[in-house]
C-alpha cells in the first residue's frame, strides 16, 4: 500500500542543491530574498583591448583567430581573441570538449578576466566566457556566498525567483516611515532596497555597497534591528504578563540585621542598585535584571541583602555559581552573614553540587523541598530536575555569561511544586560590562543595575607587560612581595587542543617556582584535581600558609583573598581580554599596592600577533571593566562578544552595531509604538526578520 493511503504524506526528498540550499538556512521565499551578494561582477559593459588597463576585470568580446592546445610548459588550451582594435590570449590549464567548442576557431565569444598586459600583448588566465550575442545585462551581476554543493549561476536563478514570490509588502505604518526616512536618508521600500542590493545598475558607486552606507542597505538594516527589537519587548511584555511574589523589606526584619552585621558600610553605588533590585522585588512581576560590576566592586553583598528580602518574606532563594570551587569561594562570605541570621528562625543553607554524595545529596534535596532550606546555593545541579523547591522566589546567577539560554530558561521554570503562571524574580550578575550598544539591542530585555565605584581604600593595580625572556626577574619580585608578607597567583593557560598539554605547562611551572622559592609553600590548582583536593588547596591559600598558587584558570572569577598583591599571567597573549581583566581583579582587593605580570611569549616566527597585541595594551592602559569591555567589544565584534553560549539569540546579520547606532535607536523607539499601535504589523514584522527564532530571544 502506497504510504499516502495511510494518510501519512511522505516527505519530499530534497535533490542535492535544496539540501545545500536548507544547509545555509534558504528555505522560505524571503529567506531568499534576504540571502544578498557578497560583491557584484560587471558585466553591463564591453571593454576595448585598445582602451583597457592593465589588471583591469575587464569584459571583452571578439572573434576566435587561433584555438590550439600545447603541451609546454604545460598542458593548456590557448585560444587568440581579436576585438577589433586588438588581440589577447586567452589559457586555460583545465578545459573540456564543450569548452574548445564555445572556443573554436572562428568563433564570436564574450569573456571575463583579469587583463594582464605581458610582454607578450594582453593575456587573461581562466577567464569566464560564453558564445557573444545577447543584450548586455544593465545591472550589475550579484556573487552571492555559497557552499560547494551549491553553483553560483542556480543560487542566483533561485534568489531571483525568491525575491520575485516573497512577501515584501510594506510592514511599517506611515506614522513610522517618516522618521525611518530620514534616518536612512532616502525613501526606500523593503521591495526596492532589496531589489536594488540584488541587481544594481551599472552606474552605482561600488563603495557605497561595499560599506553599507547606501540608503537601501541603511533601509534594510534598519528593518533587520526593529525586528530585532520588537521580539525583544514582546519578550517583555509576555513576562509582565506572568505573576510573581511581590517581595518587601520587613522593618527590623533580615535585610536590616544582615545590614547590620557587616564589616563595612555600602557603597554609594551598591545602595543604589540595592534600592533598584528592592524596588523590583515589590512588585509582581518577574524581575529580569543584570547587576554588572567590575571585578571586586562588591555585588556578593547586593545579592545577599536581595535573598534576605526574599527570605524574611518567607521564600526560598537560589544561588548559582558556574563551578564548585568558585560556588563555594564565592558564597562563603554571604554564608558566613546570614547563616547566624537563619538560624533562629529555623532556616538553612542547602548545597548542591555534582561532586555530592547520594546521601548527602538527598539530605540536602528533602531540605530544599520542605522549605527548611531557605538559601540553596550550588552549581548547574541546582537546576536538575530533582531539585523540587517549595516556594523559590528568587533565583540569583553569579558570572551569567558562563551559563546558557537553555539553563536560565529551566531556571525561570523552578518556582515550586503547584505554584503555576509564576515565575520566580531573576538577577543575574556579571563582571563583563555589557557596552551600550549591546545593552540596547541584544539586552533590551534586561533591566540593568551598574555598581560603577569600588569599595574605598583599594589601590589601582599597576599592569606591566614583560617578555618571558625576563623571567627571573619576575620570580624575584614574588620574593619580595612574600618577604613583606603578601601572597601571589600564578595563573597558567588553558591550552586548548590539549587539556594533558595545560597541565604539564602549570606542573612545570609550579615545580620551577618551587625550585626557585625554598622554604615557600607553592601550591598547585587545576581542573582535573579532585575537588576535595581543590579545596584543600584553597583553603590554604586562602588561610595565608600557602605563599604562592600556581593554577590554570579556574581561578578565574570569584575567587576573594584580599591578601594577595601579586598576579602573574603567563602566555598572556593567549588570553582573551575579559578573561584577562577578570585575572588581574583577583588582586587589589586589599589595601596593599597591587601588581599584575602579563607574561607573553613572542612565536618563533617574531612578532605577536595585531589582536594579542592590541589587547595587552588595553589591559597596560586601563584597568576600567567598561573601557575593557569596550575594547572588547571593538576587537572581536558582537558574535565573538557574546560568546557561543549565546548562540541562540541570532545575531544581526546586516546591522553593526558599531556604525548604525543611529539605526538602533530608532528601531528602540519605533518598536513600542508599533507593538501598541499596529500590533500585527509587528508580529507579521518579527515573523519576516526572526522566522522561528524569536523564541530563543526571550532567555
Ligand atoms: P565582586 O563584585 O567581584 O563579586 P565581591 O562581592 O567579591 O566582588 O567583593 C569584593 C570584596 O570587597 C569582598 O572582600 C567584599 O567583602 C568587599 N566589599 C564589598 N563591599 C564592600 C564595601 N562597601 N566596603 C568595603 N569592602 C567591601
Ligand atoms: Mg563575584
Amino acid at each position: 500500500m502506497p504510504a499516502q493511503a495511510e494518510g501519512k504524506a511522505a516527505a519530499p526528498a530534497l535533490s542535492a542543491p535544496q539540501k545545500a540550499l536548507h544547509k545555509l538556512g534558504l528555505v522560505r521565499d524571503i529567506d531568499l530574498a534576504l540571502h544578498l551578494p557578497l560583491r557584484y561582477e560587471d558585466e553591463t559593459r564591453i571593454v576595448t583591448l585598445r582602451g583597457a588597463r592593465d589588471g583591469q576585470l575587464a569584459q571583452i568580446e571578439g572573434t576566435v583567430t587561433n584555438s590550439e592546445i600545447t603541451q609546454r610548459p604545460r598542458r593548456q588550451l590557448l585560444v587568440t581573441l581579436d576585438d577589433g582594435t586588438d588581440t589577447c590570449t586567452l589559457r586555460f590549464f583545465t578545459f573540456y570538449p564543450a569548452h574548445q567548442k564555445t572556443l573554436a576557431l572562428g568563433q564570436r565569444v564574450r569573456v571575463r578576466g583579469e587583463l594582464r598586459g605581458g610582454f607578450l600583448g594582453w593575456t587573461m588566465v581562466h577567464p569566464a566566457f560564453h558564445a557573444a550575442g545577447g543584450e548586455l545585462p544593465d545591472a550589475l551581476t550579484p556573487v552571492y556566498p555559497t557552499s560547494a554543493q551549491l553553483p553560483q549561476a542556480y543560487l542566483r536563478k533561485v534568489v531571483a525567483s525568491g525575491l520575485r514570490r516573497a512577501d515584501l509588502g510594506e510592514n511599517l505604518p506611515p506614522a513610522l516611515l517618516g522618521g525611518l526616512n530620514a534616518v536612512v536618508r532616502g525613501t526606500w521600500t523593503l521591495r526596492d532596497a532589496l531589489q536594488f542590493l540584488h541587481h544594481p545598475g551599472a552606474d552605482v558607486s561600488l563603495d557605497a555597497l561595499e560599506d553599507r552606507s547606501h540608503p537601501a542597505w541603511q533601509r534594510l538594516k534598519a528593518e533587520e534591528l526593529l525586528a530585532q527589537q520588537l521580539s525583544q519587548f514582546t519578550a517583555r511584555q509576555e513576562r509582565a504578563a506572568l505573576s510573581a511574589p511581590a517581595l518587601r523589606a520587613k522593618p527590623g526584619g533580615l535585610h536590616e540585621q544582615l545590614l547590620g552585621v557587616l564589616p563595612f558600610a555600602l557603597t554609594t553605588a551598591q545602595r543604589r542598585v540595592g534600592e533598584e533590585i528592592a524596588r523590583d522585588l515589590m512588585r509582581q512581576i518577574p524581575m529580569h535584571r543584570l547587576l554588572q560590576g567590575d571585578v571586586g566592586s562588591g555585588k556578593t553583598v547586593v545579592a545577599a541583602l536581595a535573598a534576605a528580602i526574599a527570605i524574611d518574606a518567607g521564600w526560598q532563594c537560589a544561588l548559582m555559581a558556574p563551578t564548585e570551587i568558585l560556588a563555594e569561594q564565592h558564597f562563603a562570605k554571604l554564608i558566613g552573614w546570614l547563616e547566624p541570621l537563619l538560624a533562629p528562625l529555623g532556616k538553612r543553607v542547602a548545597w548542591l553540587t555534582g561532586s555530592q554524595k547520594k546521601k548527602q545529596r538527598g539530605e540536602m534535596l528533602a531540605l530544599i523541598a520542605s522549605g527548611e532550606a531557605a538559601l540553596v546555593v550550588g552549581t548547574h545541579a541546582v537546576i536538575q530536575d530533582q531539585v523540587v523547591f517549595k516556594n523559590l522566589a528568587l533565583a540569583i546567577i553569579d558570572e551569567q555569561h558562563r551559563f546558557g539560554v537553555a539553563q536560565r530558561l529551566a531556571l525561570r521554570g523552578k518556582m515550586g511544586a503547584g505554584m503555576t503562571g509564576g515565575e520566580p524574580h531573576l538577577l543575574m550578575m556579571t563582571a563583563t560590562p555589557i557596552p551600550r550598544t549591546l545593552a540596547m539591542s541584544y539586552y533590551a530585555d534586561l533591566d540593568v543595575s551598574t555598581i560603577d565605584e569600588l569599595p574605598p581604600g583599594r589601590t589601582p593595580i599597576v599592569t606591566k607587560v614583560v617578555a618571558d625572556s625576563r623571567r627571573a626577574e619576575v620570580i624575584e619580585r614574588i620574593r619580595s612581595q612574600l618577604a613583606q608578607g603578601r601572597q601571589v597567583y600564578w595563573v597558567c593557560p588553558l591550552i586548548e587542543e590539549s587539556e594533558a598539554l595545560d597541565l604539564s605547562n602549570a606542573t612545570a611551572t609550579h615545580a620551577e617556582l618551587s625550585e626557585s622559592l625554598p622554604g615557600v609553600l607553592v601550591g598547585l590548582l587545576h581542573s582535573r584535581m579532585p575537588v576535595a583536593e581543590k579545596k584543600a588547596v584553597m583553603s590554604l591559600f586562602t588561610g595565608g600558609q600557602m605563599g604562592v598558587l600556581v593554577s590554570t584558570t579556574v581561578i578565574e572569577v570569584g575567587v576573594d583573598v584580599p591578601n594577595a598583591s601579586l598576579m602573574v599571567i603567563e602566555h598572556a597573549e593567549r588570553f582573551g581580554l575579559s578573561q584577562l581583566h577578570q585575572l588581574r581583579g583577583r588582586v587589589g582587593r586589599g589595601a596593599a599596592a597591587s601588581a599584575c605580570v602579563l607574561l607573553y611569549t613572542p612565536p618563533d616566527s617574531g612578532r605577536l600577533g595585531e589582536t594579542a597585541r592590541e589587547r595587552l595594551k588595553a589591559m597596560a592602559e586601563t584597568s576600567d571593566g567598561f573601557e575593557i569591555a569596550r575594547r572588547d567589544l571593538e576587537i572581536r565584534g558582537p558574535g565573538e562578544f557574546l560568546g557561543a553560549r549565546q548562540s541562540g539569540a541570532p545575531l544581526l546579520r546586516f546591522a553593526d552595531l558599531a556604525t548604525d547606532t543611529h539605526l538602533l535607536e530608532w528601531a528602540r523607539a519605533a518598536a513600542p509604538v508599533m507593538l501598541a499601535e499596529y500590533p500585527q504589523q509587528a508580529e507579521k514584522h518579527i515573523a519576516r526578520w526572526l522566522g522561528g527564532k524569536a523564541e530563543f530571544l526571550k532567555a
